[in-house]
């Protein structure tokens, strides 16, 4: 029950596999990780620990490995722990990746109407009908910004979630209802994570979400918006203990 997200010029693995580490005294039963390789994303993920999923990753191919990257660990609530069912979830497409920490209280209405218009789901989790949802907004000719939008304001339940695509790699998209989220601030670079330990050890100037906003995060920073998708003003906080 963690989420952490990197966009800058800095190796990936020690962002995120770092930030999940200081994570798992959240509880979880499974974690995984999203990064872009040669101009797409790739999905690795287990059922187990931060380790396993680190032993997973020695054994594949993550040459040109970069970010922006996402990572998750898993508390199942809906579906049992599973290499399926941990996060992230892709849409059918496979060009958005998600990680999700809450829970989706309408998620089973969403997935029957998604079920009726084509969509196939691969896992039994809430979270896969959010992207999903996001995919069925995006083909019908919004914008990634529009459908993440659109789609956030369907859900129901408790939600910090993140995502990336491969059509707009040059951004992390993010919203937060009733779970944590706060957003790290760099040069050049954005981080996120559901609890300020895992943003640490690389940055002490950070952002608390609060409920009802969103954030487009880049290399150049962070833009803060509400639901309605217009723009709002934040205030940075500075950490002075460590750990
Ligand atoms: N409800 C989601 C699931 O079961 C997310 C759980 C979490 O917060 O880790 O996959």
């Amino acid at each position: 029950c963690g989420i952490v997200g990197y966009i800058g010029d800095r190796p990936l693995w020690p962002v995120l596999l770092e930030g999940l580490r200081r994570l798992e005294y959240r509880g979880y039963d499974s974690a995984g990780v999203v990064y872009f390789r040669k101009n797409d994303i790739e999905i690795t993920k287990v059922k187990g620990r931060v380790y396993d999923l680190e032993e997973r990753l020695y054994r594949k191919d993550t040459s040109g490995v970069g970010a922006p990257g996402l990572g998750h660990t898993r508390w199942a609530t809906h579906g049992e722990p599973s290499d399926e069912n941990a996060h992230p979830h892709f849409d059918c497409s496979k060009g958005l990746a998600l990680v999700h920490n809450g829970i989706i209280e309408n998620y089973y209405q969403l997935k029957e109407r998604l079920l009726k218009k084509g969509h196939t789901f691969v896992s039994a989790t809430d979270t896969e009908v959010i992207v999903h949802l996001i995919e069925d907004y995006y083909k019908e000719g919004f914008s990634l910004w529009e459908a993440f939008l659109k789609a956030i304001n369907e859900l129901q339940g408790a939600f910090a979630i993140a995502l990336i695509s491969n059509k707009e790699p040059d951004k992390i998209l993010v919203a937060r209802y009733q779970s944590p989220l706060v957003i790290g601030l760099g040069e050049k670079e954005s981080f996120l994570a559901s609890d300020i330990p895992a943003l640490l050890p690389f940055t002490k100037r950070v952002v608390f979400l609060q409920d009802k906003e969103c954030a487009i995060l880049s290399k150049e920073g962070l833009k803060l918006f509400d639901f309605e998708g217009n723009s709002k003003d934040y205030t940075e906080t500075t950490i002075h203990w460590d750990l």
